[in-house]
Parts: C-alpha cells; sequence; structure tokens
C-alpha cells in the first residue's frame, strides 16, 4: 500500500484546467521530485495533495485512508474530523517560509504541537531543540524570524513541519527564495532527511539535487505528468519537451 495515492486528479480555475489527470503514487520513506516549468501545476499539485485547494475531480488517500473519492466525475471528501486526522500524517515547507513574524524560533516549532496536537509542553521543547541541533540552529532559540537570514529561515521553517512528525513531507521550491549561496545549507539540511524515512515530495529546479537525491522524477508540463521513472530515466530522456527542460537548466 502507498503513503500517497492520487488519482486522475483534475483541477481548473476560471475554467482553465490546471491539473488535467495527474496519478501519482508515493511510497513509505520514498523521495519523489516534481520539475517542470513555471505555470504547469506544480504548486497547485501540491496544494490539492495537502488540502489546501480542493481538486474538482480525482481521488486522494494518505495510506490507505481515503480524503476523497471520485463520484459521478466529483471529487466527495471526507468529513472535517476524518480529514483533520489525516492531515496528521503530512507537512508543507514553503517557498517564502511562512514563519509566524510575531513569535520566536522555538515558539514557531512549538506552536502547533502544543496548541493543535495537544502534547506535552516539555517534550514537544525538547524535541525542538533535538531539531534545532538537527538543522544546525541550536543557538538561534530566541531568535525571531526578522533576525534569520533566508537560509536559516527555511531551516526553521522545515525543523516546524519535522515537530509534527509527518510520515511525509511536502516542499514547494524550498530554495528559489534563496540567494544562491544560502541555497546549499538547505539542500544539505533535506538531504539529511532521508535517514529519518519520512517520505518527501519535492518541487525544484535544483536539477542535480533532484536527480541525486529522488527515488523517482516527474516532468510535468501543461498540467500533464510529461514523464515519470527514475532520475537516471527521466535525465537521460529521449522526450523532447523532457530534453529541452533539463537542458535549459543544466
Ligand atoms: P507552478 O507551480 O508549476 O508554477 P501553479 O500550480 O502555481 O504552477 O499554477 C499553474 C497555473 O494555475 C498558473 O497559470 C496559475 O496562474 C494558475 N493558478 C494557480 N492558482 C490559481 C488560483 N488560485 N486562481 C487562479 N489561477 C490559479
Ligand atoms: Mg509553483
Amino acid at each position: 500500500m502507498s503513503l500517497l495515492n492520487m488519482k486522475s486528479v483534475k483541477k481548473s480555475f476560471d475554467g482553465v484546467e490546471i491539473l488535467k489527470d495527474i496519478s501519482l503514487e508515493v511510497g513509505e520513506g520514498e523521495i519523489l521530485s516534481i520539475i517542470g516549468p513555471s505555470g504547469s501545476g506544480k504548486s497547485t499539485l501540491l496544494r490539492c495533495a495537502t488540502l489546501l485547494e480542493d481538486m474538482d475531480d480525482g481521488e486522494l488517500s494518505y495510506n490507505g485512508n481515503t480524503v476523497c473519492k471520485s463520484v459521478e466525475g466529483k471529487s466527495v471528501y471526507e468529513s472535517s474530523a476524518a480529514l483533520k486526522k489525516i492531515s496528521e500524517c503530512f507537512g508543507l515547507v514553503f517557498q517564502n517560509f511562512n514563519l509566524f513574524p510575531h513569535m520566536n524560533v522555538l515558539q514557531n516549532i512549538c506552536d502547533a504541537p502544543i496548541r493543535v496536537q495537544k502534547r506535552d509542553r516539555t517534550s514537544v521543547k525538547e524535541e525542538a531543540f533535538e531539531l534545532l541541533k538537527k538543522m544546525g540552529l541550536f543557538d538561534k532559540a530566541e531568535a525571531y524570524p526578522y533576525q534569520l537570514s533566508g537560509g536559516q529561515s527555511q531551516r526553521v521553517a522545515i525543523a516546524r513541519a519535522l515537530a509534527l512528525n509527518p510520515k511525509i513531507l511536502f516542499f514547494d521550491e524550498p530554495t528559489s527564495a534563496l540567494d544562491p549561496e544560502l541555497t546549499g545549507e538547505v539542500l544539505r539540511v533535506i538531504k539529511s532527511l532521508s535517514d529519518l524515512n519520512i517520505a518527501m515530495v519535492i518541487v525544484t529546479h535544483e536539477m542535480a539535487f533532484a536527480r541525486e537525491i529522488s527515488d523517482k522524477v516527474i516532468f510535468m508540463s501543461g498540467g500533464v505528468i510529461v514523464e515519470a521513472g527514475t532520475p537516471d530515466v527521466v535525465f537521460a530522456s529521449d522526450n523532447e519537451k523532457t530534453k529541452n527542460f533539463i537542458g535549459a537548466l543544466n
């Protein structure tokens, strides 16, 4: 059974079909990268997968738990109580970090586990310090977001997502808002997560990184999956669209 299963997902905005018929699966601990030109629907796909956006048609499930199924050409969602429970198994890291500006680093990380998940304050804090250590930010617990570099902010955002103990973490272009010299530190941190056995879905323009880290790569263009396979297969593709896209970024 796959951890994430999306089947025939369709989504339109203002009558324009943005996701045309997207199916994908991610297994436990698996790393999937999604590449493709701007406007191809990558963020919309992640937003549908993380319930920030309702899909129009198609199916979605986590760990065999149905989020929505397709009934007469429409996605029908489970009750909000069921969705709340299912949403505990995924986390999302945005391009622009989205830290709470009025909270320090520790509060940013501990807020949801304590307030939403109702976990014990002391053990959440202990875990937060462990995460900060892993992110190389142990000394930044008391800092506020405005005092951090972009790379540090993104590492805090990753720690915040991890504090909720997700089984799968989605990243939407986690380094594209960063100065080039700060990209490496964030990519290294993401790479270091692969030994936590958390599945990851990463939308990225960092081709070398995608190639190195991924178990599977999907190339999207115009709302469809043009190509999917192992990095070796996709990066050596003969498909004109895939070749042109990858060639332009290398
Ligand atoms: P990508 O992440 O691959 O750049 P997006 O998923 O952000 O692509 O966007 C795909 C298309 O959907 C774009 O043309 C964008 O303008 C459109 N789109 C995305 N979100 C909305 C929205 N909330 N309302 C209207 N159009 C949207
Ligand atoms: Mg996007």
